[in-house]
């Protein structure tokens, strides 16, 4: 954004992210961060809203339950009524839990998803589906210009090396030659994202003409198993570590998951590029980098 000659205010409360990530834009005079919580109402003038807060990793959310759920309830509603005051675009970054232990697979955008509503992982699937439900709301009601993103697994540099989701996890490990950890059998399946190719969706999904009111999965259908990704990363670090089976698996911890991206392709002209080689040698380069 600050590229394209855009002004920023970044607002965050850091509890589960870092201000070593922004430490580069900190000098930009178009750049401006503020320690923030969203649950708390803030008055700003803006153009464009996207509301990203949230812990997103499952060990982040369990950790934060309260936060999580208050973050995507309140915080979603302050960020709308922000919105709505300033007459400003909106972009919801909602996430592929919100279909939770799939009947249906790859999902697609119409599915209506299979979450246990008094799990665990349901501070998170939940209120993200009450997140979607209310900025559905602010777009019928007050004809508010804003969509939704359902953001599937995603990974690359910047991520933290604790923050215990798949990559992280298994790219600290296999640098540090430990074993690497996988849960239940390594059958389920996920999809990976690399960061670059994500945020070229979340930015079409703002910016492109006739989004408002629609809702757009982003993610890589490149569906593989845990398995297969402590495989990969094990040989592309050039690792010894064994792999290690862990059980059991997570409460409610989905056996398959693939998004349909049908609708960015056409609507959005999105794919992801970075295919899953090539995004984990530049995510294992930077994980040597800050020496984790
Ligand atoms: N996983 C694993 N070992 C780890 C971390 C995660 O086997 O050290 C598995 C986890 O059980 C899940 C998948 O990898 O099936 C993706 O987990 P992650 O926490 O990255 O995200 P989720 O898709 O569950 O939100």
């Amino acid at each position: 954004m600050l590229n394209e000659g855009h002004s920023v205010l970044c607002l965050h409360n850091l509890i589960t992210g870092h201000k070593r990530n922004i430490q580069h834009l900190l000098g930009d005079p178009g750049f401006r961060f503020q320690e923030h919580d969203v649950t708390q109402p803030i008055a700003v003038e803006t153009q464009a809203i996207f509301h990203l807060a949230s812990p997103a990793s499952p060990p982040g959310y369990l950790d934060y339950p309260l936060e999580t759920s208050l973050v995507n309830s309140l915080g979603t509603y302050n960020l709308l009524e922000l919105a709505r005051a300033n007459r400003a675009s909106f972009l919801l970054a909602s996430t592929s839990e919100v279909y939770g232990e799939p009947e249906v697979h790859p999902q697609s955008e119409e599915y209506w998803g299979h979450v246990n509503p008094l799990g665990a992982r349901s501070c998170y699937d939940e209120s993200k589906r009450f997140a979607e439900s209310l900025t559905m709301t602010y777009v019928r009601k007050f004809d508010l210009d804003a969509r939704i993103i359902r953001i599937f697994n995603t990974y690359g540099p910047h991520s933290d090396p604790n923050d215990g989701r798949v990559v992280p996890n298994f790219v600290t490990q296999a640098i540090k030659g430990q074993p690497i950890t996988v849960y239940g059998n390594g059958t389920q399946t996920r999809s990976l994202c690399y960061v670059s190719d994500m945020v070229d969706g979340i930015i079409k999904a703002m910016f492109t003409e006739g989004t408002k009111g629609q809702v757009f999965n982003l993610g890589n259908p490149d569906e593989r198993t845990v398995i297969e990704f402590a495989q990969v990363i094990k040989r592309l670090s050039g690792s010894a570590s064994p792999i290690e089976f862990r059980s059991p698996i997570s409460e409610d911890d989905p056996t398959r998951r693939c998004p349909d991206i049908s609708r960015a392709r056409s609507y959005l002209k999105w794919e992801p590029k970075v295919d899953l080689e090539e995004g984990l040698l530049k995510t294992i380069a930077w994980f040597r980098q800050v020496d984790c």
